[in-house]
């Protein structure tokens, strides 16, 4: 058997492919791009692109030593034998904020907003819509504490949503609010959970003394059990006043712009560096326990990195969910078009002269030619099996006459067109 792909990943092919129900349709994917790109620059964002790999530190700072992502699913980069501490990046948040901090950005006026897409590598469980290498759209906002700024973004993604043409989306809303009201609350859970750490998962226990918000994320049944079991409080029962009122600004301005919401105190992000807001968008076509995307304000973040004070938020889509969720509600997409003209030379002699054409043509619409003669009914089909709207045909006798044959495919109209005229023909009907 030929070789196959490493498990987790998945091949981007071009439309028509035989196999496309197991891999990603290119074209739907860079239609989810080309839409957050669009939703994302009319809001000022601007491209920022950062390594695929980064040092492990960076990225053990960023993330967290206590996640998942970084005590287990990790890719070492190895060269020569060796590693040089480098890993796959696991998200992008990191890197953009390191990206930031190194290259002065901070001279740029604030809120900076810059969105970025590409591949991440996290080893996990291969399932539906749970890749070992996936793709994401990332939005970051730096330099403003601002919860107008925090609303925006979440506007962004419910906007990126609704342009995608998705009506099935939940946007669900908490707060884990400021360092010292989450000091509070950890001292709460431990006081819970310390007289049944015999009926914690090791995982679990082991956050107890790391840190106890965590154990609220675990995916183990017998943890869930025991939260359900102590009926433990939320986090938003223990906000200060600050990440209260910050909180309660985030609503309103959503309430004000009709971005639908729920409230939900099981969101967590124990981090130490994660602040206030934090959401998660889910789908139902995608799996209860999957989000489509999330996002939150990290103004830890930078300090964390080693550098200066500079609050933060931002968010992650998986292009690759957006993809099932797209599937599931049967959301139709245009597929790349065809050429405007496919070209095709009656004989031999005329081939180079139509290729030529062709390859004029191409500085005003996308034109193919066909690189052997050919009879005009095998022209026709070809440019209808390239899905061209219009098929040029060039033979001695066109060329005496110095016009090209040109049909219609759709209504089968065929005209005449001067060979000097084909870039104005081609440029009328260009989009
Ligand atoms: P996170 O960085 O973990 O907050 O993830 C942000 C988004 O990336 C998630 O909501 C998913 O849509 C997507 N995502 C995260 N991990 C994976 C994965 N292993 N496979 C596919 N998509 C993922």
């Amino acid at each position: 058997m030929a070789l196959q792909r490493p498990k987790g990943t998945q091949d981007h092919l071009p439309d028509g492919s035989p196999k496309l129900s197991r891999d990603v349709q290119a074209s739907a994917f860079a239609y989810v791009q080309d839409t957050a790109r669009r939703v994302l620059e009319r809001a000022g964002a601007q491209f920022i692109a950062t390594p695929l790999f980064e040092e492990a530190e960076l990225v053990r700072r960023g993330v967290g030593g206590s996640t998942d992502i970084v005590r287990k699913e990790m890719f070492t980069v190895y060269y020569f034998g060796d590693h040089g501490g480098y890993v796959l990046r696991p998200e992008g948040t990191a890197g953009i904020v390191r990206a930031y901090l190194q290259n002065g950005l901070k001279q740029l006026p604030a809120p900076l907003k810059l969105w970025t897409h590409g591949p991440m590598f996290r080893a996990e469980n291969v399932q539906k819509g749970r890749l070992r290498q996936f793709h994401q759209v990332d939005y970051e906002a730096l330099g403003s504490a601002d919860p107008l700024v925090d609303a925006e973004a979440i506007w962004l993604m419910w906007e990126v949503v609704r342009e995608l043409g998705l009506t099935g989306v939940r946007v669900k809303l908490g707060s884990i609010g400021d360092p010292a009201d989450r000091e509070a609350y950890n001292a709460y859970l431990r006081d819970c959970f310390t007289p049944h750490a015999a009926r914690l998962s090791d995982d679990s226990r082991d956050r107890l003394t790391r840190n106890p918000m965590r154990i609220l994320d675990s995916k183990s049944a017998g943890d869930q059990a025991l939260i359900g079991e102590l009926q433990v409080k939320p986090m938003l029962d223990f906000l200060g006043e600050a990440a209260r009122a910050h909180f309660a600004a985030v609503q309103a301005y959503l309430r004000a712009w009709n971005v639908p919401f729920d409230i939900d105190p099981a969101i967590v992000r124990g981090l130490d560096y994660y602040r206030r807001t934090a959401w998660e968008l889910h789908h139902q076509g995608v799996g209860a326990k999957s989000a489509l995307g999330g996002g939150g304000r990290y103004d830890g973040l930078s300090t964390q990195l080693g550098g200066p004070e500079v609050p933060g938020i931002g968010w992650a889509f998986g292009i690759e969910r957006l993809l099932l969720a797209l599937e599931a509600e049967g959301v139709t997409f245009p597929e790349a078009s065809g050429p405007l003209l496919f070209l095709a030379a009656l004989d031999e002699e005329h081939v180079a002269r139509a290729a030529g054409l062709a390859l004029e043509g191409r500085r005003v619409a996308r034109v193919e030619f066909a690189y052997r003669a050919l009879k005009p009914a095998n022209a026709f089909k070809e440019a209808e099996r390239r899905r061209a709207r219009y098929a040029g045909l060039l033979g001695s006798e066109e060329a005496a006459r110095g016009v090209l044959t040109i049909k219609h495919l759709a209504s089968g109209e065929q005209q005449e067109v001067p060979l000097a005229a084909l870039n104005t023909f081609l440029a009328e009907r260009a989009l």
